[in-house]
Order: C-alpha cells, then structure tokens, then sequence
C-alpha cells in the first residue's frame, strides 16, 4: 500500500479471551455476559485473596502458541501493570512483561496472490479488565469480566497494508478458533484488535514515530483504520509537521482515527513481578499433551474439504464455525458424495442452522437425492421435514409420497394434461417452436409438486408430439 510515495509499517497487537469456565486466577465463572457484577469475588476486585493461576487457562494458552507455530518457554513470569483506570479495582493488572508464556511463532498469509509470513514476537497471559456499560442517561461499571483469562499477541511491525493486516488478523482468528483456543468473537469483545501505525518513504528502512488505535471492533475496521491513518500521517509529514505519539480510537461510522491520549511508555506502567503467583513452568508432557488434544487445524480441514472436490466457496462456508465443520465432518464419515453433500449443505442447512436435521439424517437425505430417489425440489422439503419431525428421512419420503415419480404411464398422462391446460404451448410447438416444449415440462414439474423425474417429463414431451 502506497500513499504519494509513503508506505505505513503495522504490527498488531491482538487481545483473545481464552474460553475457560473458570476466571484467571479465581473461581468465579468466565462466562460472557449475565447480570452485571454478579460474577466477582475479593481476588478478581482486588480485595484480598491470593490469585492462583487456572490451569485451563495455562492450556489454552499453551494451545494458541501451539497454533500459531510458537515456541513456549519452560519457565514464565507473572508481572504487574500498573494504570489507572475506572475498570480496573486492583490498579493493576496481571500480565507477562518480562517473560512471556511463548514466542517466535508465524502466519502465512496470501494477499493478491502474494505470500506473506508475519512474525508472532510474543503470547503473554493476561486478565481482563472490567467494562464500563451505558445504562439510561448513565453509565454503570460491570467487573464480571475483570479477571477473565486473555493472551496478547503481538505481531512484527512487518505489515504493509490494510489488506494483509486483515488477512492476518482473519488468519490468526481462524487458528484460534479451531484450536478451540477461544470463540474469537469480535462482536461480543472476546478478540479485539490494536494496530500501531507509522509511515515512511518507500524504500527507506527507518521507523517513523507511531500511533496505537485501540480496541477496533472489526476485521474490515481494521483494514480502514490503516488506511485513513496512512493517509493522516503522510499529509501531516508532506505539510511539514510531525506526527504525535499517541493513542487514538477508530470510529467505524466516518472511518476516521480520533486522539484518545499521549500513549504511555513501559515507564508509566510501573511493571514488577507478581510475587503472590509462583513462577509458571510448562514442562515438554504438558505441551505434548495439549498438543494430542487439539482439534483438526482450519488449514487441515480445508485441504480435507478442497480434497474431496468442494468448491472454495462452499469450503469457506463450511469452516466458518466450529460447529458447522464438525456437523460437516460427520456428514462426510457416513459415505455421502461430498461435493453434492456441500451443496446441500450450504443452501439448506446451513441458511437454517437453528433448525437443523441431525447428521445422519441429512447424510440420509443426500444419499436419496444423488441415487435420484427424489428431486431437488423434494430433496429441499425432505431436509425441513427431518429437522422438524427428527424421523427417518426414507419413511418420511415414503409417507408423504414424495419419492421421484418415473412411471412412464402417470407422467404420460400428466404430460396430456399439460396439454389440454396450456393449448397455446402446443400450438406454438406444432408450428415448430421447439422452445414452447418448457411450458409443458414447467407445468409437469408444477403439478407433481417438484417430484416427476425432469429426464422423464423431457422425454414424454418429445414423445407426446411424435404422435
Ligand atoms: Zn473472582
Ligand atoms: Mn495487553
């Protein structure tokens, strides 16, 4: 990305809450949302109590460094950080400064058909801070995340444009996520991105003063918030100024960048070690361990899904959850033909999530529809039918009469009836045009309700006017 000759330099610093049933270092419940402040106790308010560090916590951790090619060190610190801030009680917050949980890791990420790897410099635990809520004319201050599990991220200032920031950001997401490592929910707070921005003249290799936009709420805010602040800042160079280093916010509605604060240096934190945690060590058992137990990477199910003659589009659907992947994932073990499997898949369950049929029943409606037991149309119906009535998808088509109709004697006789009912239609095909068969044919299809076998109703057609 260029802008009248300056190219902005971007490392990411990326904040993911850990999906744990359990906060950081207490035993109050992790999970999102509920009334407010009814999910606290002294240690995450800061009010006495000693933190012990959550052991599911420490997995998933463990489990996104793995994700993201990640060294993780034998032994890490706790650290305090220290600002102020009116949802934070403690006045501090426990975090890795010094030593982080893991390092030197990478992405890959493709970018208008270009490569590009970014560095992960570092993974550092960390416990969330409170939230300030709007409530009426008012704001009211909710500590139930305070203490929530987090990692930070933080990438290399090795990002040259908005567009691979995004891709990178939307790479380290999906890891994440099928690492089970957390929900990666930008919506609801659980990743949310910080981007530093500089710039330079293209082709120089210094570092230019930067600036942090904080807490941006979307994978394409991110891309903007580049972009309008490469642009800030060149115009600010070109007219002679400099730019300042601080903290701005993004706002999504203008797509501009606003200054929030002087951006605080390590100094204003005040960091000291966390003497009420022990240091914390990951023996080579427990990565292994965690490492047996992740789930099958993003990258691994797409190969499996491009593999098997999935169309791009279809694969992307597919592994846009968790969820979605392993209800496809088992579809594909009960011996469907995947690439019919997709299709269904993407334009009649996944559109309807909520009312689903279970898996086997949709492996079951696939299978009747590729053996040509019953048409698309009823094929569509059959998939409602099971998710409502939970029965046999074969039953339910046998009952309701909506095998595929190829008796040649009753799609004769529906063919004539086409023909008394659309006389202008035959008249037209008499006089040879060949196009006015379709009529007929749409008729059948009509009033068989989607169930005549097209193939036969073609056929019968022909036949009809050979007489
Ligand atoms: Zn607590
Ligand atoms: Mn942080």
């Amino acid at each position: 990305m260029e802008y009248k000759g300056y190219e902005p330099i971007v490392g990411l610093e990326l904040h993911v809450e850990l999906k744990t049933e359990l906060k950081a270092f207490c035993t109050c419940s992790a999970e999102f949302g509920g009334e407010i402040n009814t999910k606290c106790c002294p240690v995450c308010l800061g009010k006495g109590g000693v933190p012990v560090f959550n052991t599911e916590a420490h997995e998933r951790g463990i489990a996104a460094a793995l994700a993201l090619g990640c060294k993780v060190a034998e032994t890490s610190y706790f650290d305090r950080k220290h600002y102020v801030s009116r949802d934070l009680p403690k006045g501090y917050q426990i975090t890795q400064y010094y030593t982080p949980l893991a390092q030197n890791g990478s992405v890959t990420v493709c970018v208008n058909g270009e490569e590009k790897t970014v560095a992960v410099e570092r993974i550092q635990l960390e416990e969330d801070a409170g939230r300030i809520v709007r409530r009426g004319d008012g704001e009211v201050i909710d500590f139930n995340r305070c203490g929530i599990p987090l990692i930070e991220i933080i990438t290399a200032p090795c990002i040259r444009s908005g567009d691979e920031a995004e891709a990178v950001v939307e790479e380290i997401r999906r890891r994440l996520l099928f690492a089970g490592v957390s929900d990666c929910k930008m919506n609801e707070g659980s990743l949310r991105c910080d981007v530093n921005v500089s710039v330079r003249p293209v082709g120089s290799d210094a570092f230019g003063a930067r600036c942090e936009i904080k807490n941006i709420g979307s994978v394409d805010g991110v891309g903007r918030a580049i972009a309008h602040e490469t642009e800030r800042q060149t115009e600010l160079l070109l007219q002679g100024g400099t730019v300042a280093v601080e903290t701005r916010r993004f706002d999504e509605k203008s797509g501009t960048t606003v200054r929030m604060r002087d951006k605080e240096t390590a100094a204003d934190y005040g960091y000291v070690r966390e003497r009420d945690l022990p240091p914390l060590v990951t023996d080579g058992e427990t990565v292994e361990r965690v490492r047996l137990a992740m789930p099958a990477s993003y990258a691994v199910r797409e190969k499996l899904l491009l593999t098997a003659g999935v169309s791009e589009q279809n694969t992307s659907v597919i592994l846009s959850s968790v969820e979605s992947a392993d209800y496809f994932g088992r579809v594909m073990e009960q011996d469907v033909p995947v690439p019919g499997a997709a299709n269904l898949f993407v334009s009649e369950v996944y559109p309807s999530w909520d009312s689903r049929p279970d898996e086997e029943a949709f492996a079951q409606c696939v299978k009747l529809f590729a053996s040509g037991e019953v048409t698309v149309v009823s094929v569509r119906e059959l998939i409602k039918l099971s998710a409502e009535t939970g029965g046999s998808p074969r039953a339910i088509a046998e009952k309701r009469g909506m095998l595929t109709i190829r008796d040649e004697e009753v799609i004769a006789s529906l063919v004539r009836e086409a023909a008394e009912a659309c006389t202008g239609a035959v008249e037209d095909v008499r006089r040879g045009k060949d196009a006015a068969k379709k009529v007929l044919v749409g008729y059948v299809m009509r009033h068989s309700r989607g169930r005549a076998d097209p193939a036969s109703v073609n056929k019968a057609v022909d036949r009809y006017f050979e007489k």
